[in-house]
Parts: C-alpha cells; structure tokens; sequence
C-alpha cells in the first residue's frame, strides 16, 4: 500500500471546490460520466487500431446509487488505469488541472454565465462528496488499484484484486448534498446532460412486456423481463448523415428533444461542417408567433454529444434563437464568458456559417416549392425579417426569398412587387410609394381608397415592421413607404396637380374656420381642406406616416427617437372640398344644422379610423337613431 500527499500549492482546495460555483453542484455527473465515456472511447480506438488486443464487446456506462450506504458508483469497462496512470493522471493532471481551473475563474464569479460548464473534470466530485475512491483496471496486464482520498490532499493507493476491466468510481455523499441520492434526480440529471450520449448509460432496469406466446389463452398475462433501462440515445440524429436520414426520422428526433411539445416543426436544416471547423446540429424552424419575447432559448448545445447549455446567445445570432434544435461543436470555448465568446474568431464563424445555411435552405424551400414556401410565410416570417433586420449578409441573402404579401393574398418578392408597382405607384418626384396596412379590418376603408386607385397594398403586421421598412427605405434608391391611413390617398402619391377645388379661396377660408369653430375642444386633430375626387369621402382622418412610424419603433425598443413614446398621438383631419356635403356644410345657413352636419361627419371619420369609443361612440349612436327616424 502506498499513502502520499498530493502536490498542491494551496493547502487545501477541497473546500474550495465546493464552495465554487455552488449552484453547479449537479455538474458533477456530467463530468464524470464524461470520463467513462472517454475511457470507453480510448479503448474503442486502440482495438480498432490493434494496440489494445481485448475484446471491445458491447460496453455500457452504469450508475447505481445505494440510498442507504449513501453512494453514488459510476462503472464504466473503458481502459481503465494501471497504478502509474493514476498517479499520474488522477494525483497530477486531474488535480493540476482543478487548481488551474480554479485559479482562472476564482475572481470571475457568477455572473460569468457559461464559466462552469466545463473544465473541472474528475475532481468536481468533490462538489458533493467527502470521500471518493476510485477501482480500476486497465486493459494492460497489470493488476488492479484502488485510490481513495477524503477531501484533504492525503490520498491512499493500494492494489487490489478486482478483475473486470475499467473504473468504478465510488462518491461517499457528503450531507449537505443527499439530494443526489434520490433516483429521480439522478435520472433527472442523466436525461438533462446525458441524454445523446455516444455510450449507453444504464441506470437501473425496467420491465418490458413480451408478446404473448402463440398458444397462450386469452386471459393469461403477457410475459414480461427484467431488461436494463437505458437512459439515453447514444446515435441521435444529428450524428448521422443527411443523406441516411428520412423525413420521418428529423419529425421523430423533434419528439424526442421536445417530448412536452406537440406541434410539428415546419421544416430543419442539416449542419455538417468539419473544416474550418467541426460543427454538426439540426436546426428546426417551429411556428412563430409575433411575440419576439416567449420564444428564446430553445436551441441546445452540446459539445461531443454531452448537454452543455440551452442558451446560445453569442454562438447563433441573436435572430436564430427563436428556432429550435440543436448544435455540436467541439470547437465552442465554453469556459469563458459571453462577452468573450461573441468576440472569439471561431465562434463568429460559426454564426455566420449557420447563419448562411439557414438562407440557403430558404432559398431553396422556395426555389423549389413556392407555394408551399408561401403557405409557411406567416409561421416564419418573423425570424426572416428579424433576421434582415441585424444581419446585413443574410438581408442580402433574403433579398431572393423574402416575400411582401398584399391584402389579396398575393406574394411577391421586393424585385417581383417593383415590377408590378413601378408605374403606378411612382409620385411626381420619381419616388416609389409603397403602400402597407398594418391591420386589414380597422384600416378597411384606407385600404378601400388605394385599391380604387389601382394601387397594390402590402400587409405588414409584424412587430418589427417599422424598423425593417426604415432599413428597406435607406438601402434602396428612391421609394419609401406609407401606411394607408398616413395621408388621404392622392397626398401618399402625389401625381401632377391637376386637381381644380370647386371652392374659392375666400369659401375655403370660411370653411375651414366653420369647422375648427366646431371641432374646437377636440383639437387632436389639424384640419387640412384638399381638393379631391367629388367621389371620396368627404371626412378622412389621417396620421402622418414619420410621427407615427417613431412611435411604433419606439414601442418594439430602440431605433426611435427619444422620448417619443409618451407623444400624444398627431391626427390630421381632412375635408374633402369637391364633396358635396362639404358644399353643403359651407352653404346651410342654419348654424345648428351646420354644427350637426360637421359633428356627424367628424364622427364617421373617427368611426372608421377606429377612434370613436366610450360616450363619444354612445352620443353618436343615440344622434344616428334620431336622424333616421
Ligand atoms: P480531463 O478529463 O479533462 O482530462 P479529469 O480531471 O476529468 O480531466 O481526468 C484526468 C485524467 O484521468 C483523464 O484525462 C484520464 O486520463 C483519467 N481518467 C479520469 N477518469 C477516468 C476513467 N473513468 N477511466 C480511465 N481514465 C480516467
């Protein structure tokens, strides 16, 4: 037997892993499990290349936790260590490397986020253990050892004589953990971290039904045995290449990552890079709802199959977080901070290779079939437009695929839509107008006024609209947009003037003066005589298209100008001077049938902009029933 005292220069660095990273404390499984399997894996390689001349067989990693002699043993039958190699990997490596760990990250604290996801290794057993002792036996001809240490740096090494190949690393749980001692955590921590691991994890057995027998009667019991229950998937899809996977086979793998989610995705994307770096994942884009908050951190992350994160802010690009699925890379630092991670070379070319491919698959999805591409255009569109709103390559990219639908459901694309509205939509300043609505039922009558002068309205309802169409606006030459209900429609394009006003000067005057008499007290709105079509409405109210754009921004965060927000909301009211009931309003020589004629249509106005509400709305229904009595 051998006893000695590990080299370190801190006296004693046991408390201190325990104390580090308090809330990490699970993390201890996934490390040690990690070890199996790379024990497992070393010895896979070495047969396969002959140096090992063992039988690699069938190995599984086994967890077994005795609730009453307060253990935890992980067992693996990878290629173990001789009495050398524990020595030198356990006392030294593994230790120097803990105390390096510790000495890095000591100072950055908590709110370093993705620090203790990895690094810590054998002694992160420490973290919920107060003695650990390790058997094994390497695959060489040598004979077993037994290690065991309690925390301080004193340690025992002993031979022994177990015989089957491996390591068995024995946790005595200290008391301020026994929490792991229960099976559910352990299976909890098993399904969280280990879940795709590359070797079968056994934890415990479960009964499986057999199928009846041929001869059995009808009411005998099915058969049953005692089979080991297999904790994870250790060949998940994301392993595996593209071309030997079916669609039915990415639809399963979605069941089995979101078990709790019962919508299928619309469709995923296949990465597999292995120069300049080794990234494999399927990425699926879900339906996407318009709130841009909910739908975050969905995406997993794992580093050779072990469960590292599911918040991969700074390794996907901020507009891809909201699809689901997950990424392998080995090549991610994860023992450093986010701020360091977005900076990190590697790192911002595996954003922009992800990013790359999701265009590219959109661009095929709708090369190939655009009319099943359409269909999915309202489940996807926010991550689009999001996306050519931060991403200046992929607005690039998207110029292709991305699709501007109109309130008659048509779908064109921006080169498609200038085709259509070169023409008719250019103003008499060589600017092309492009109309939207924001919401088809309550700008009903605005859309009603464009569509009768042939003009195409776009439907853009999503939250980041404002902000996209500023972006679309400067990145293209002369066009601009305006939402319907910005102006009345002959002000939103302006053609040559060729308008004649039915009413002289000293008359339009005299009206305007009629009408802001009356409308006095609800001076919200600005009063604006235009001489239009005798045909359009008489009334119309209208919101000017730069205030009300600053304040939608300002809503969605950010991009506004300052203080906008808390603007009152800036109407314009026009009257139309070629109606007749303007001429009429001008012409009543009752000032009471006057007041009547101008309350009635300023209510209309209001009622069809959506704007006429409480007693105002009680008042006008009251007035509408006298009228027409
Ligand atoms: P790391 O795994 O990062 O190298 P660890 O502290 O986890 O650091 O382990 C140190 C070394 O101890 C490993 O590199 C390996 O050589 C050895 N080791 C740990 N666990 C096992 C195991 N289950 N089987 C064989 N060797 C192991």
């Amino acid at each position: 037997m051998a006893t000695g005292k590990i080299n370190v220069s801190v006296e004693n660095i046991f408390p201190l892993i325990k104390k580090f990273l308090y809330s990490d404390h699970e993390i201890f499984l996934r490390e040690l499990i990690s070890n199996a399997t790379d024990a497992t894996l070393k010895l896979k390689h070495l047969t396969s290349i002959g140096e090992a001349k063992v039988e690699y067989g069938d190995p599984k990693i086994e967890v077994k936790v005795d609730k009453e002699a307060k253990e935890i043993r992980i067992i693996d039958q990878g290629i173990g260590m001789t009495s050398d190699e524990v020595k030198k990997y356990i006392n030294e490596v593994a230790f120097s490397g803990a105390e390096e760990f510790l000495d890095k990250y000591k100072d950055a604290g908590k709110d370093a986020g993705i620090i203790g996801h990895f690094g810590l290794g054998f002694y992160s057993a420490f973290m919920v253990a107060d003695k650990v002792e390790i058997l094994t036996k390497s695959f060489k001809d040598e004979p077993a050892v037994h290690w065991s240490c309690d925390g301080s740096p004193e340690f025992e090494l002993k031979e022994t004589d177990r015989t089957e190949r491996g390591t068995e690393i024995v946790l005595h749980i200290a008391e301020d953990s026994t929490e792991f001692l229960e099976d559910s955590k352990i299976r909890e921590l098993l399904k969280k971290y280990n879940k795709f691991m590359p070797i079968p994890i056994k934890f415990g057995t479960r009964t499986e039904t057999l199928p009846k027998p041929e001869d059995a009667k009808e009411d005998d019991p099915a058969p049953t045995q005692e089979v080991d229950d297999i904790i994870n998937n250790p060949t998940p899809a994301w392993t595996k290449k593209p071309n030997d996977l079916k669609d039915e086979d990415y639809a399963s793998f979605y069941r089995e990552l979101y078990p709790m989610q019962f919508e299928e995705p619309l469709f995923n994307i296949h990465l597999n890079v292995d120069y300049p770096f080794n990234l494999t994942g399927i990425l699926y884009f879900p339906k996407l709802t318009n709130d841009l908050n909910i739908q975050k951190d969905r995406i997993q992350l794992y580093q050779n199959q072990v469960f590292v994160t599911d918040n991969v802010e700074g390794i996907v690009p901020e507009f891809l977080t909201m699809l689901k699925g997950v990424i392998d890379s080995p090549d991610i630092p994860l023992n450093v901070s986010r701020s360091y991670l977005q900076a990190d070379g590697a790192v911002k070319k595996i954003s922009s290779y992800i990013t790359k491919k999701v265009a590219d698959k959109l661009s095929s999805l709708f090369k190939n079939n655009r009319e099943d591409f359409e269909k999915k255009w309202n489940d996807i569109k926010v991550v689009i437009e999001y996306g050519m709103l931060s991403e200046d390559k992929f607005f690039e990219k998207a110029e292709k695929f991305a699709l501007y639908p109109t309130v008659n459901n048509e779908y064109f694309t921006y080169e498609e839509l200038e085709a259509k509205i070169k023409d008719t939509q250019t103003d008499k300043d060589d600017k092309m107008v492009i109309l939207y609505a924001s919401d088809e039922e309550a700008q009903h009558s605005y859309i009603e006024a464009a569509k009768a002068k042939g003009y195409e309205v776009l439907l853009m309802d999503s939250p980041i609209v404002p902000h996209l169409i500023q972006k679309l606006e400067t990145s293209k030459e002369k066009i601009s947009f305006a939402r319907v209900d910005a102006d009345h429609i002959d002000n939103l394009i302006k053609k040559e003037d060729t308008s004649i006003s039915k009413l002289s000067d000293e008359e339009k005057d005299k009206l305007k003066e009629q009408i802001e008499g009356v409308i006095g007290e609800k001076s919200a709105f600005t009063v604006q005589l235009e001489a239009m079509d005798s045909t359009a409405q008489p009334f119309i109210i209208t919101e000017p298209e730069f205030m009300r754009r600053m304040k939608d921004m300002q809503q969605t965060g950010g991009g506004g100008m300052f203080g906008m927000g808390n603007m009152p909301d800036m109407f314009n009211l026009i009257v139309n001077t070629n109606h007749e009931l303007v001429g009429e309003i001008l012409s009543t020589k009752t000032a009471k049938k006057r007041e009547r004629l101008i309350n009635q249509s300023l209510d209309l106005a209001r009622l069809s902009k959506g704007l006429l509400k409480g007693e105002e709305l009680t008042n006008f229904i009251a007035r509408s029933y006298e009228m027409i009595k």
